[in-house]
């Protein structure tokens, strides 16, 4: 059996996450025991009997910010639990943020080589209390140049892209290691019966056998597609080691 990693998500919405991680490749991971997720509700450590979660910015402006003790009590007890399953490893802890360096596939392969737990902050209305970002040096990961509502999607993108990478996860056939951007090029064009669809034909070289042929086929075709949309990949796009 492979090492179990731990995954925590510290969440207003953690039924969003519950039900992503139980589906599909997160879900069949956690079935064969390879990760455990972990899940605390943010609303449980809210303050007063509305069980508050956020108050209005100090300086003025718009919109709610996420206060601090619910943040530091969530942080505190989800810390706790993560280091005593993992055995004493510290867990990398993860604020997904428009603010943060943009997460790659090259950042999914660093943590998913890591036994560190992971443990996602997923924050909502105008973020959260800079001193939490301070005091618990939390390392902010963006999804991309867009601004989300909140944390959970990102969160669930970078938790599903670590873990079709952890050991076992995958079957062989379906290796992570040729796939887009873990060969500093696209994947290349994919094909299934039927061999005619809608008088369109399969490529002829496919169903041809050489398959030096089709290797050079999908070399071609896919690093004509990279250098049209994504020049700036050419090389080690994204940080990849594997
Ligand atoms: N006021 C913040 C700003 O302009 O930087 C945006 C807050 S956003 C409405 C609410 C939360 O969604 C953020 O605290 C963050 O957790 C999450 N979020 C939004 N966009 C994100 C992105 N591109 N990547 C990661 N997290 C994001």
């Amino acid at each position: 059996m492979e090492h179990c990693r731990h995954i925590g998500v510290i969440s207003l919405f953690p039924g969003m996450l519950r039900s992503i991680f139980e589906t599909s490749i997160p879900g069949r991971a956690s079935m064969k025991g390879l990760v455990q997720f972990h899940y605390w509700n943010l609303r449980d450590f809210g303050t007063g009997s509305y069980h508050s979660v956020d108050d209005y910015p100090f300086g003025g402006g718009g919109g709610m910010v996420m206060k601090p003790e619910p943040l530091a009590d969530a942080l505190d007890r989800s810390l706790e639990a993560l280091l005593d399953l993992s055995g004493g490893l510290l867990p990398r802890l993860v604020y997904p943020s428009p603010q943060g360096q943009v997460f790659t596939q090259g950042v999914a392969w660093e943590w998913a080589g890591s036994s560190r737990p992971l443990l996602f902050l997923c924050g909502h209305y105008e973020g959260i209390d800079q001193r939490i970002l301070d005091e618990y040096l939390l390392e902010e990961w963006s999804a991309g140049d867009y601004v989300l509502s909140g944390g959970e999607l990102p969160c669930a993108m970078m938790v599903d892209a670590v873990v079709r990478l952890l050991p076992g996860v995958l079957s062989n056939e379906s290796s992570p290691v040729n796939e887009t951007f873990s060969n500093g090029s696209f994947d290349y064009p994919q094909y299934t019966r039927p061999r005619v669809f809608r008088g369109k034909e399969v490529p002829a070289v496919l169903l041809s056998g050489d398959h030096q042929a089709i290797r050079r086929f999908r070399e071609e075709v896919s690093r004509k597609k990279q250098q049209e949309i994504r020049p700036d990949l050419n090389g080690n796009p994204a940080g990849v080691s594997c």
